[in-house]
């Protein structure tokens, strides 16, 4: 094998467009006695403009590695790169930084209820310094046109549906044209066709954007969307989609 081979497979090293890369992790829960392991020995690798389903049963870990590849919490055993970062045992300001890199999309979409549609895409972009000399009053608007809310950029959550207030809050992810985007059963509280609706728009923007989408779910009707599946059961990764 080639030096350029060997240097590309090496694990202390991101291979060519890996956003995502993951061995050996392990997480814990607890202290002392109460301690509890609910993540076992996991190992995954996701590439740039990919669109990655996990799923599996509750309780399995899934939004555990979700917030861990989030930044959410730090993680403690193994190793966790993300955009080249290695998480393990980052500290607040390590995640806080990797949290701007990020777009997330919610079960609950977590719209601010007393900001706008508008000031809440336009929100995600002031956590950017290099969008704050930009016009992102246009930048937000011209989102929400993207995702069909173009007449809608004045309303409050309350009076939008939820198929309305998921597309504000995937507007609000992609505005910032995050690398990576992490969502947590989008379509959780859609009807069928709401949601097959934001899953196809989530995919298209990603795909224009050249994002990678890690998205947890238990909707078998938006399986189809994924580039590769992946299967979480009792904490550990059953299958990494690859050999499938
Ligand atoms: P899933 O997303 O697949 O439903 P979770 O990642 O939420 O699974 O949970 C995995 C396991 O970790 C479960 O046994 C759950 O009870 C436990 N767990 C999750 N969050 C916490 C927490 N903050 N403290 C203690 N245990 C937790």
């Amino acid at each position: 094998m080639s030096p350029k081979f060997t240097a590309i497979s090496d694990q202390n090293s991101m291979g060519l467009g890996t956003v995502i890369n993951i061995s050996h992790l392990n997480h814990y829960f607890g202290e002392g006695v109460l301690k509890k392991q609910v993540l076992f020995d996991i190992n995954l690798e996701i590439k740039a403009g990919e669109i990655v389903i996990m799923t599996g049963p509750s309780g399995s870990g899934k939004t555990t590695l979700l917030s861990l590849m989030g930044g959410l919490r730090s993680a403690q055993a193994g190793s966790l790169k993300i955009l080249d970062q290695e998480m393990r045992g980052a500290n607040k300001g390590k995640l806080t930084k990797l949290r701007r890199q990020i777009g997330y999309i919610f079960q609950a979409h977590n719209l601010m209820t007393f900001l706008t549609a508008k000031e809440n895409v336009r929100m995600s972009l002031e956590l950017h310094e290099k969008y704050l000399t930009q016009d992102i009053n246009t930048k937000a608007i011209g989102m929400l046109e993207e995702v069909g809310l173009g007449e809608r950029i004045d309303y409050y959550p309350e009076n939008l549906s939820g198929g309305q207030k998921q597309r504000v809050a995937i507007a609000r992810a992609l505005v910032s044209h995050p690398k990576i985007v992490l969502a947590d059963e989008p379509t959780a509280s859609l009807d069928k066709q709401s949601g097959r609706d934001v899953v196809e728009l989530m995919q298209k923007l990603a795909k224009e954007q050249g994002c990678t989408i890690l998205l947890v779910t238990h909707d078998n009707r938006i399986l189809d969307i994924a580039d590769r599946i992946v299967y979480m059961e009792d904490g550990q990764l059953k299958s990494d989609g690859v050999d499938l």
